[in-house]
């Protein structure tokens, strides 16, 4: 039998890693919600779109078109816009600055939770995000609601982001995620909230190897029941 299982919870708590070891694990397919929010915020930034005015979001996802796109190479999913690879892209700081203002707007969450419900069509997914256990699969079979510690949090995306931009400072990280969760946490629209019947995660202290073991035997368990 297969299911679904969600990961939510804030801003670089390790909910990707966890995801993609699973999938890898379970011959799942991993799900990255919060590439399709970053996904359209390029769009938006690109286009010069007017985000306060609901008429011109409307109209510009019109025009957005996102597909995952898998990478033999890289062996993941890769995010396209507009057949365009953006994988890279949607990372970078520019996007992360402006992402939770724009994962705010009604509209484009919409345009982004009916299409992970389609994706979901099909049982065997792992899909990471802030509502995927509250809003897009309630019924899923296994919650995952991570947290960490915030100095662990800042540290370990530190070093993601510095591998790539040597220029990036810990001074921007940390007031990146701390901006970023406050607004996903405090947004009118589904905001990022532990879903009654998810199980909470703290890997602050857990190796990578300690949380997959723990992670897998709840799968079981979900999987039995
Ligand atoms: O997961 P990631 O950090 O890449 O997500 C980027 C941003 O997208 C989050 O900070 C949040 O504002 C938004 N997001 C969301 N709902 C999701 C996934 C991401 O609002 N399910």
């Amino acid at each position: 039998k297969k299911i679904i299982i969600t990961i939510d919870g804030y801003s670089s708590c390790g909910k990707s890693t966890l995801a993609k070891q699973l999938a890898k694990k379970l011959d799942y397919i991993y799900i990255d919600s919060g590439a399709m929010y970053r996904a359209v915020t390029l769009f938006f930034i690109r286009q010069d779109v007017n985000w306060r005015d609901e008429a011109e979001v409307k109209n510009a996802l019109k025009d957005v078109h996102l597909e995952f796109v898998y990478n033999n190479n890289s062996g993941q999913a890769e995010m396209h816009l507009n057949d365009e690879n953006v994988e890279h892209l949607i990372r970078e700081m520019l996007v992360a600055e402006k992402v939770s203002e724009i994962a705010a707007i009604g509209a484009v969450r919409t345009f982004a939770v009916a299409q992970q419900q389609k994706m979901g069509a099909r049982k065997g997914i792992v899909m990471d995000g802030r509502d995927i256990g509250t809003v897009v699969f309630p019924d899923a079979e296994l919650k995952i609601f991570m947290t960490a510690d915030p100095a662990v949090r800042v540290e370990r995306r530190y070093k993601e982001l510095y591998a790539k931009n040597p220029n990036i400072t810990l001074h921007e990280v940390k007031e990146n995620l701390e901006l970023r969760d406050y607004i996903d946490a405090n947004r009118e629209i589904s905001p990022l909230r532990r879903a009654d019947d998810a199980i909470i995660l703290d890997n602050s202290q857990l190796t990578m190897d300690e949380q997959l073991d723990l992670v897998s035997q709840w799968v079981e368990d979900a999987i039995m029941a």
